[in-house]
Formats: C-alpha cells, structure tokens, sequence
C-alpha cells in the first residue's frame, strides 16, 4: 500500500507500477495520498496561491484537435479577437487588481501579422508600471524563432499541453496530418525550454482510450522534461467536436475529477517545487473543483479577465465555470474560497517556479 508507506525522497523517484498503484488508490488510500501532496506542498511552497489574470484573446484556431470547440471545422463558434486596446486595458485591470501576472491564451495562430502583433503587445503589457506584470503565452505551437522573439519582448512563461504524452493516444484525439504532429510538439516543448521560458505542460484526465498507463507516462513525461509548470484538468466532452462520440467509453464526472486531483497529488510527489495549475476545467464539473485541486497540491489559480461579450464564444468546452462573473466578484470569491481552505493569494507577485528559479541559480 504505497500510499502510507513510501517516504518523500522515494516519491520523487517512483516507478510507473509505483506511480499507477498511487493513481489506482480509492477511499481512505487516496484522501490519505492527497493529504501528503498537501504537507508537502506546504512544506515546500508554503499555503500561497498565485494568480495569473487569463485573456483568452482570440478564438481563431488553424487546427483541428478532435476535443476541443474553437477547432477550425467547428463551423458554429464565432470567431472574435480582442484589439490590442482591450488587451491592454485587461492587462491594466490585473496589475490594479493585484494578480502580478497575466496568461495571454488563444487558438492556434502562426501567421506573422499575429506573431508581429503579440510581439509589439507583450512590449506594450511590460511598459506598464515599469515593467511590474509577469507575462504568460499560451499560443500552441510556433518556430523556435517565434518563441525567441517573444521571449525577447518580454514574455517569460509559456503553457503548451502535449495533451498525451503517448503518441497512439496522441493521434486518438487529433487528426494523423502534418499539423497535428506528435513530434513536433515535442520539439516545440524542446524549443521553449532551450529559449529560457519557465515552460509548463499537461495533459486532459479522464480521455476516450486513456488509461492508468497513460497517466503515469505522463506523469513520467513531466518529470523527465524537466518543466516548471504543469497544467491538469479534467476532458469535458463538447458536443460540436468529433471525439464527441465517444463520450460513453469515459469515466463519470466525479471519476474525472478524482483521477484529476490523484494525478496532481502524486505529481507534488515527483516534483514538490514546480507551479501547477488548478485549471477552470475542474471548477466545471465540480463546483468546489478548484479548491480541491489546491488542496491536493495545486498552487496557482487563472482568474478570467476576458471581457464578458467574447466569454461565451471561447467556449473550448460547454458549461466553463465563471463565464458571467466580473473580475471584481471574481476577486472577493477567490479570496473567500482561498481562506476557506487555509490558502492566501499572493498579490502583487510574478509567483515564478521556485523549481524553475532553483535550476537556473545552479546553473
Ligand atoms: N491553442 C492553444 C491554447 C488554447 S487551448 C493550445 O492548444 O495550446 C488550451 C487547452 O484547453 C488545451 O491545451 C487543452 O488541453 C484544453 N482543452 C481543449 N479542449 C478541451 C476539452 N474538451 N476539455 C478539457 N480541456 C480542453
Ligand atoms: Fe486550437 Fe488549442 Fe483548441 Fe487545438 S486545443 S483546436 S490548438 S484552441
């Protein structure tokens, strides 16, 4: 029974039957596994959360991931892009609000009208108060270049799911074409790293065909690549996507959930020092979603800054928690759910990977 018995140091350097014996605990085992994620995260990273204030600024998307709503044959979204004065005027509202950070996030792009612009906006988003607000990218795959230009101007963090670290699973839920490539993706990740971002990936829980194999490679993956950040949300079927069809073959929601807040407690315990996410996803299958995954070892929350009109067209999934809530409530909800579980925002900080800043100060 590997939940009550393997030591910290252990956990840091767990074998894949190791890691599947941890994700297949239920009952006592598994509130067992996710207490220990949450000593050690308190032990390592102290009861803070950080924020990053989202702007999901456009839903233009050159792919066509069999999951998700904003894929490029999903005929029904309207499309919509933010113009760099709301962009900014978001990015404002987060250095006022205190978030020290904020997470840029749209479709896929690669067109250099797009890459030009999202260069001269992180310029823009870093004049602001000196320089004060952290910058996230989230804008699928890109050439090395790309990321080097933006790196330049200022960005510092980037999020790129490889969304399976296995590659059959990998071409399960996106087409076989050259867009889609498996590889590729994993060279981006290889590109972000070696630009200096603090580079932060994931996968969905709880996939048509996904097993605790899977989970655990991927868990394995994550490890190996050395990523700073790490992003892990349950799949929630969307009706308008051709995965759509296979919604009978997954676990239920509470089985999603529960796999999902295993996946970051066992994760805590092969990295206790990286930033991981307590993405929306959770919040919208389970209303206390969010403030579990903190509690299993999560540490850094997305708030939606988006302008409420584009809300509902960024509909990567049906039913996003939050969607008609202004920043302000948004604000006085996180700080009420927060300290309710004993957690306290960090405000007015980058909250960087301490597992990122430890390496880079070695080097
Ligand atoms: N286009 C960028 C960023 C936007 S998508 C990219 O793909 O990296 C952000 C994330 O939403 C994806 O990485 C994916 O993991 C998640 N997502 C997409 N469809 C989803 C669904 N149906 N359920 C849960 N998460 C989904
Ligand atoms: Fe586009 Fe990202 Fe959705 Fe894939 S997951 S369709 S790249 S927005």
């Amino acid at each position: 029974m590997y939940s009550t018995e393997i030591c910290y140091i252990c956990t840091m350097d767990m074998t894949l039957e190791e890691i599947k014996a941890l994700l297949a605990a239920e009952g006592e085992e598994m509130e067992s596994l996710l207490r220990r994620a949450l000593e050690v995260k308190l032990r390592e990273l102290d009861n803070y959360v950080h924020l990053r204030g989202l702007i999901e600024f456009g839903n233009t998307c050159e792919k066509n991931c069999l999951y998700c709503g904003l894929r490029r044959g999903n005929a029904k979204v309207e499309r919509y892009c933010l113009t760099d004065d709301e962009v900014l005027s978001c990015a404002r509202l987060a250095h006022e609000l205190g978030y020290g950070s904020v997470a840029l996030q749209s479709g896929e792009r690669s067109d250099p009208e797009f890459i030009a612009r999202i260069e001269r906006l992180v310029r823009e988003i870093k004049k602001i108060d000196g320089g004060c607000l952290g910058i996230t990218l989230s804008l699928g795959e890109q050439t090395e270049d790309t990321y080097r230009r933006w790196f330049d101007a200022g960005a510092h963090r980037y999020l790129l799911r490889i969304e399976s670290s296995n590659e059959e699973l990998y071409y399960k839920i996106h087409p076989r074409d050259a867009k889609h490539s498996f590889s590729q993706r994993i060279g981006c990740l290889e590109s972000l790293l070696k630009t200096g971002y603090q580079t932060g990936t994931g996968v969905m829980v709880g996939l048509p065909f996904q097993t605790l194999d899977h989970l655990a490679g991927d868990l394995l993956f994550f490890k190996k690549m050395d990523v700073a950040m790490v992003g892990l949300g349950p799949y929630i079927p969307h009706p308008d996507t051709p995965l759509y069809r296979f919604k009978d073959l997954i676990p239920g929601a509470k089985e999603r959930m529960d796999m999902t807040l295993k996946m970051i407690a066992v994760l805590r315990l092969m990295m206790p020092r990286i930033n991981m996410v307590a993405a929306t996803a959770n919040q919208t299958i389970d209303p206390q979603g969010r403030e579990k995954a903190i509690r299993a070892g999560a540490n850094v929350i997305m708030p939606n800054l988006t302008p409420g009109e584009y809300r509902e067209s960024y509909f990567i999934y049906p039913d996003k928690a939050c969607v008609k809530d202004t920043p302000d409530q948004c604000q006085t909800c996180l700080d009420i759910r927060l300290a309710a579980i004993g957690h306290r925002i960090l405000y007015n900080a980058w909250g960087d990977s301490l597992a990122f800043t430890q390496k880079n100060t070695r080097k």
